[in-house]
């Protein structure tokens, strides 16, 4: 039997963490992203051991090996940031969050790369979020930092996959970092993936700047955003401005095994509807 792609969402761990294990069985996943904790605040309490424990029999109960979960960090970590009081910020935090990973025996964690401030250089704050990196990796056992690529939006950097590939070349511990591409933040950032040649041609050049060796998440979004806009809004599958091709193209695609495909679209009680036409796609019984 031909081996199923792992496609899931990112579910709500409203009232703890080993809820999110259970949200995703209902909508037919069999992959999924969480936060780890509050994604807009600072500070959490430490994760509990019942609630671990739970997380951890749930997840065996319901099906989802570590590999099948990408959690996502939260959204006011900057990794790259300009300056140090607001780095070391940063860095504690990410470190709280591979740290909630390893109690969890979650491989991976995803990040947004960090933004500039347009206060230093692009390649100094690509050296600065290599830098950070390199702290929390060398205080953590078994945990890979994985990079989202953005929309580009402000100062974000990772819009492009060269920023993507520099990071990894900074990093001293590449055997524990990896790559995520968001089909959405690819194509605000001016990547094609909305025709079989145009997403072969930007999956080539994903190859011939990083890697396809480091892919180790994809976020399935389509996009209210214009083609290069730089502007991150989400779009249910299909209906905004990538439309069907690249979901159809990415469901083929025989490199894309063994690697969690998140949606991060705006209409969770659609989600289940969503996986079911991607599996579609994929056994090609939508045609
Ligand atoms: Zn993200
Ligand atoms: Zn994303």
């Amino acid at each position: 039997m031909k081996q199923k792609k792992w496609i899931g969402a990112h579910v709500s761990a409203a009232g703890g963490v080993d809820n999110a294990p259970v949200n995703a069985s209902h909508i037919g996943a069999n992959a999924f992203a969480l936060f780890t904790k509050n994604q807009r605040q600072w500070n959490a309490r430490p994760l509990e051991d019942a609630v671990i424990e739970s997380f951890k029999k749930r997840c065996a109960e319901l099906g989802f090996s570590g590999n099948q979960i990408l959690p996502h960090n939260s959204y006011l970590i900057n990794p790259g940031h300009p300056e140090k009081e607001g780095r070391e910020k940063s860095q504690k935090a990410l470190l709280d969050e591979v740290q909630r990973c390893e109690q969890l025996g979650i491989p991976a964690l995803n990040i947004h790369p960090g933004s500039h401030l347009r206060k230093i250089s692009e390649e100094a704050c690509l050296t600065r979020i290599a830098e950070t990196i390199n702290r929390v990796l060398e205080q953590t056992q078994g945990v890979s930092i994985v990079l989202e690529n953005t929309a580009g939006q402000g100062s974000n950097l990772g819009y492009r996959f060269e920023h993507l590939s520099e990071i990894i070349r900074q990093v001293e511990d590449q055997s524990r970092v990896g790559i995520c591409i968001d089909t959405c933040h690819g194509h605000a950032a001016g990547y094609d993936f909305c025709s079989e040649e145009a997403y072969g041609q930007t999956m080539k050049e994903l190859e011939d700047t990083v890697g396809l060796e480091w892919l180790r998440g994809f976020h399935l979004n389509d996009a209210k955003s214009e083609l290069g806009s730089r502007v991150d809004r989400h779009a249910p599958l299909g209906k905004g401005t990538m439309g069907v091709e690249p979901f159809r193209c990415i469901m083929k695609d025989p490199r894309l095994l063994e690697i969690p495909m998140i949606l991060e679209t705006p209409e969770p009680e659609n989600w289940a509807d969503e996986i079911v036409w991607l599996r579609s796609l994929e056994d090609g019984s939508d045609s």
